[in-house]
């Protein structure tokens, strides 16, 4: 008989792993832990671009085995595909997934932290299937590595861009900085063009295929990555232009995709033949209608990641109405506010130590090949104001370093490292 509460984390990447391991580190053994995911691994997304364009099998190197670094802090793991919540009878469904025919379970909580992440919904994209490519997964990066690598690309034009994001209405009346909001965005997550844009650009000359003039990025709003403030992106636009890139605006959403290019909702047309792609990111289907989620099916929370109805269940990472934009280190600031939430309502943790609000911080290091990249430290759209733009070796190193030190700590990031990051990016590369 399990007399200790029963902490169910749904997801185990980036926001399941960090929720669970600082619940472990903050609620001690007063409760126990169990990580259901449906596959065994976390994958570490935001280096795949990397490989890609240095022709490194990214499921090679950006897994990380899930079960026994859980196990190390005694957390439970389940290999499953979550079908349902029933937020009233505190119940999750599920079917293992570690063989096809399995039988439908069922798992009781007593707390629950959403971390299932969004679905990338590339299938809502015309033409995705037989023209698009793409750099969020392993199989969409090796297929793209290997026209890259393998002479499948013959040398044209290359559009890389995002799909219009429909954000929901979860996030409406939250003021992380005094005066702030969490405003609407029309893309979820605009560093990884803006990334891909570079670090394809350097494909193209260090293989002698061209440079910057062959790729235009595109986006559906009036500013790429808007949410990494108005003066940082300027900045970044006038070396890119200065470099050669085309750039379209305000193009709304993609329409389709064919062999020629990518057809904007604005009416415009890229002539391309690469299409490097960024879907919608979309709720998963069963979140959506829950009395827990918003218009979109994203979980609503407070800033202190707790739904407001539910107070047992909390959200953390992509899966969060209040996650904008869809950063894992907006995330992994989410974690820790988690863990603490759920040590102060099991008795091991003070009101005070642990009612310290999300105050999100855009933090974005972007590969441009070549062993640069570029660094991003702003809060400007959440209402602060910080905007910090560098670029250049240092950050390349810290982005590298970074997975080394996740990998290594397995996932626990030391508290020095974000702190340590600053200073690298910030002081010693300017
Ligand atoms: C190409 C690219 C580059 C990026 N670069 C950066 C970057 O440099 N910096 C940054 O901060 N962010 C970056 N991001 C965003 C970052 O990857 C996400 O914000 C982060 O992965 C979100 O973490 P998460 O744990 O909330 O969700 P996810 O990483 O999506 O994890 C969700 C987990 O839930 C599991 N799951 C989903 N549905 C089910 C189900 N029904 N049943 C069981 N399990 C399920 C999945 O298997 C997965 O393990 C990048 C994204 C992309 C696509």
């Amino acid at each position: 008989m399990n007399t200790k509460p029963h902490v169910l984390v749904l997801g185990g990447n980036f926001a399941g792993l960090g929720s669970a391991q600082k619940i472990r580190e903050f609620a001690g053994d007063a409760v126990e832990i169990t990580v259901i995911d449906r596959k065994n691994y976390l994958l570490f997304v935001p280096n795949i671009p990397a490989d890609v364009f240095e022709n490194r099998d990214p499921a090679v190197g950006q897994r990380m085995d899930l079960p026994p670094v859980l196990a190390k802090d005694g957390i439970s793991f389940i290999q499953g595909e979550v079908t349902t919540l029933d937020v009233d009878s505190k119940t999750v469904h599920y079917t293992p997934t570690e063989r096809p025919g399995a039988a439908p379970q069922k798992i009781a909580y007593d707390y629950l932290v959403v971390a299932l992440g969004n679905r990338l919904a590339y299938d809502k994209i015309e033409g995705f299937d037989e023209y698009g490519d793409s750099v969020s997964d392993i199989y969409l990066g090796n297929k793209l590595r290997k026209k890259l690598w393998e002479g499948g690309y013959k040398g044209g034009p290359i559009a890389v861009g995002s799909a219009r994001f429909h954000q929901g209405d979860g996030a409406k009346g939250l003021a992380p900085y005094p005066g702030g909001s969490i405003p609407d965005a029309l893309a979820a997550c605009e560093g990884p063009p803006v990334e891909v844009m570079l670090s394809v650009a350097n494909y193209l000359k260090q293989t002698g295929q061209g440079g910057p003039d062959k790729v235009t990025v595109f986006t559906p709003a009036a500013l790429i990555a808007e949410d990494a403030g108005e003066g940082v992106v300027g900045q970044l636009l006038d070396i890119a232009s200065g470099m050669g890139f085309n750039y379209v605006n305000n193009g709304k959403d993609i329409t389709r995709i064919t062999a020629e290019g990518v057809e904007l909702a604005s009416g415009q047309t890229i002539e391309a033949e690469l299409k490097i792609i960024f879907p919608d990111w979309v709720a998963h289907d069963f979140m959506r209608g829950l009395p827990i989620s918003d218009s979109e099916g994203f979980v609503i929370t407070d800033l202190l990641m707790k739904n407001p109805k539910y107070p047992e269940v909390f959200a953390a990472g992509d899966a969060a109405a209040v996650t904008m934009p869809k950063l894992g280190a907006i995330g992994h600031q989410e974690c820790e506010i988690v863990g603490r939430q759920i040590a102060c309502a099991v008795g091991r943790m003070s009101e005070a130590a642990a009612n310290t609000p999300l105050e999100p911080v855009v933090y974005c290091i972007g590969d441009m090949g070549d062993n640069q990249a570029f660094y991003i430290r702003s809060n400007s759209w959440f209402g602060g104001d910080t905007q910090i733009l560098k670029m250049g070796h240092v950050p390349f190193l810290l982005k590298m370093q970074y997975k080394n030190l996740f990998f290594r700590n397995q996932g626990k990031m030391p508290d020095w490292g974000l702190d340590f990051s600053e200073l690298m990016a910030e002081k010693i590369a300017s």
